[in-house]
């Protein structure tokens, strides 16, 4: 066995958001000399055939991609439509029907050992939402590795959920308490969180009733944290030092090792560096079409893979940008508008001309550093917020759900690159946010600040930086460590 690589098998929670910084861990381990099976599910892996083509998963030599399925019933068109899963669905389906398969898949692998068709298994990583395999990994008496690809924000908020129901915070009273101003409650009871009210944490303690299928699964996926054999976060001790100290003082093995975007880019570049895990096709003709602008002159639009809106709100975002004058790239998700496709105007079209794009998907971190991109007008998803720093541009945020209030707090605050659009947009704001950013003086001055950002990620990212350091360090003392 000393001879052989260690095999880590890694499982994503089951959406865009959480893939992503996966793979990337993925591909940084294996690297480091691991071999790698990735989990999918059925459905997931099915979308990925069909955006990246039937062929582009083979040929990695010793990283291997395997599927269990969902426990959800058939949607219309499976694995076929470009959507997204109820998610509250799939963390009932998660709790339920994914244990069993998870363990019969170890156990298929470590049985293919013996026959010396792949490497004997030595580690578990799991996104910490999806706390099961922590049971399997007991049972096979191996390290168990959880994964946070939000910030150590989000993954305390969670810890501390029962502290919030014991202070009497949450469950709210009733809907109203979501608009009369109890948001605004200070939150005392979470270490490390300075000044943040219960409307900058994340969303899920926005509840009126307590047995919520998502509470319950956020409470037992905390709970086996504890048992995990180290925590790894996709942030940095420079974005985030309260929290990361205060959490250190609950869990023993807790390291940052973010922004996993700037870890990647200054690692080796193999022939791993074309494995793209993205649900949808990407369109790369923007690219070309950013070739045609001027630097830093390019406004970028995107609100990830979950946002929805409605078709009023898209209007008010499209006039507003529109009536900026400012070059845009848009990214209009096919499922983006709640209850149907979006159809924009003659007139808006007219008016944008060549100085707007409008695409479906596109390769984001390759957007984000092109050198015509000069704003980024974002939900705040914690991996567009990271990839955004990593390529120094400043935001507008319209934070949607999930972690993207407390996202969104960090970037306009505490770092002080961006700016938030108000839920309720209107054109008017859009327009003026968008000229601000892009042209005015507090632009120039996020920019700046942004490109500091950036610069401190390289050095914390680089050989010798501390979350560099870091990821050494689990690999060295966690995920190599001999039963
Ligand atoms: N992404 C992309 N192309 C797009 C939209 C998103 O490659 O057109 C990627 C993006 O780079 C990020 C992920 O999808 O890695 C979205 O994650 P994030 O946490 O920002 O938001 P979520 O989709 O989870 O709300």
């Amino acid at each position: 066995m000393s001879e052989q690589k260690p095999h880590a098998v890694l499982i994503p929670y089951p959406v865009q958001g959480h893939i992503n910084p996966l793979i990337k861990l993925a591909k940084l381990l294996h690297l480091r000399g691991f071999h790698i099976t990735f989990v999918n599910t059925e459905y997931n892996h099915k979308r990925l055939l069909k955006s990246r083509g039937l062929n582009a998963f083979d040929g990695f030599t010793g990283f291997r991609f395997e599927t269990i399925l969902d426990g959800l019933p058939p949607t219309e068109g499976d694995g076929d439509g470009d959507v997204s899963q109820d998610i509250h669905a799939l963390c009932k389906s998660i709790r339920k029907n994914f244990l069993q398969p998870f363990r019969e898949l170890l156990i298929r692998l470590q049985e293919s050992s013996k026959a010396g068709l792949v490497r004997q298994v030595t580690s578990i990583v799991t996104d910490c939402s999806m706390s099961f395999p922590v049971e399997v990994a007991e049972e096979f008496d191996l390290p168990v590795v959880f994964f946070s690809p939000a910030n150590a924000c989000t993954f305390f908020a969670g810890v501390h959920l029962p502290t919030l129901f014991n202070k009497g915070l949450i469950p709210l009273k009733d809907e109203s308490y979501l608009t009369n101003g109890y948001l605004d409650t200070i939150v005392e009871c979470i270490p490390g969180l300075h000044n943040f009210r219960l409307k900058d944490l994340p969303d899920f303690v926005r509840i009126t009733d307590p047995n919520n299928a998502m509470i319950e699964f956020i409470i037992e996926a905390a709970g086996r944290a504890h048992r995990a054999s180290a925590i790894i976060l996709n942030t940095s001790d420079e974005l985030e030092s309260g929290v990361m100290n205060a959490l250190s003082s609950t869990f023993s093995c807790i390291y940052a090792i973010g922004p996993l975007s700037s870890l990647l880019n200054q690692s080796p570049q193999n022939n791993l560096a074309s494995l793209s895990t993205n649900l949808w096709k990407e369109d790369t003709k923007c690219l070309d079409w950013l070739e045609s602008k001027e630097p830093g002159s390019v406004v970028y639009v995107n609100f990830g893979s979950m946002t929805v809106m409605t078709v009023e709100k898209l209007l008010e975002f499209a006039w507003g940008l529109a009536n900026s004058k400012q070059p845009f790239l848009w990214i209009i998700r096919p499922d983006l508008v709640i209850g149907g496709s979006v159809v924009l105007s003659s007139e808006f079209v007219n008016e944008i001309s060549d100085r707007g794009l409008i695409a479906g998907w596109c390769p984001q971190e390759q957007v984000l550093n092109h050198p015509s991109i000069g704003g980024f007008l974002t939900h705040c998803g914690w991996n567009s917020t990271t990839e955004s720093i990593c390529a120094g541009v400043p935001m507008l945020c319209w934070p949607f759900f999930a972690d993207q209030p407390a996202n969104c707090r960090y970037i306009c605050d505490t770092y002080e690159i961006g700016i938030e659009i108000d839920n309720n947009v209107k054109r008017e704001e859009v327009e003026k946010l968008v000229n601000e950013l892009m042209v005015g003086e507090k632009g120039k001055k996020m920019r700046r600040k942004t490109l500091e950002m950036k610069k401190k990620a390289v050095e914390d990212t680089k050989p010798g930086g501390r979350s560099y350091m870091n990821l050494e360090k689990v690999i060295n003392e966690v995920l190599l460590k001999q039963n």
